[in-house]
C-alpha cells in the first residue's frame, strides 16, 4: 500500500482546506502556497502516487479532473482567458506530494510553459 500523505487527510475533511468541490470519485480544493490568482488543487480521492501507478481502472477519475478543472475554471471567471492544467511527476517534475494531482492556474498570462534554461 502506498504511503498516505496530507491530501488524504484534506480527501477525509481530517484537516481544514479552502474545498470547493468533492464527489465520489475527485476533491478540489485551493493551493496552501497558490503561485497565482487562482491556483486549485484537483485530486483523485483514491491514492495514486504519481502518473506512474496511473491504470485502467483509474480513467473515470482521472477523467473527471478534467471535468471539474473546466467546471472551476468557468467558476472562477478565468475560462475565457486561459489556464494551464499541470501534474506533476517524480523529481524531474518537480513533485512534492505522492498522491496524484492536476494544478489549475490562472487569473494572469502565466508566460512560457518552462523556464529557459
Ligand atoms: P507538486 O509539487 O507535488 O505538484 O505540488 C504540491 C502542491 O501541494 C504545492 O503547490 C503545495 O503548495 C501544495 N500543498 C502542500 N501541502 C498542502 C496542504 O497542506 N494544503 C494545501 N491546500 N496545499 C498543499
Amino acid at each position: 500500500m502506498p504511503e498516505e500523505t496530507i491530501f488524504s487527510k484534506i480527501i477525509r475533511k481530517e484537516i481544514p482546506s479552502e474545498m470547493l468541490y468533492q464527489d465520489d470519485l475527485v476533491t478540489a480544493f485551493r493551493d496552501i502556497n497558490a503561485q497565482a490568482p487562482t491556483h486549485v488543487l484537483i485530486v483523485p480521492n483514491k491514492l495514486i502516487p504519481t502518473t506512474n501507478e496511473v491504470s485502467a481502472a483509474d480513467e473515470q477519475a482521472l477523467g473527471r479532473l478534467f471535468i471539474v478543472a473546466a467546471k472551476i475554471a468557468k467558476e472562477e471567471g478565468i475560462a475565457a482567458d486561459g489556464y494551464r492544467l499541470i501534474v506533476n511527476c517524480n523529481d524531474h517534475g518537480g513533485q512534492e506530494v505522492f498522491h496524484l494531482h492536476m494544478h489549475l492556474l490562472g487569473g494572469r498570462k502565466l508566460g512560457r510553459m518552462l523556464p529557459q534554461s
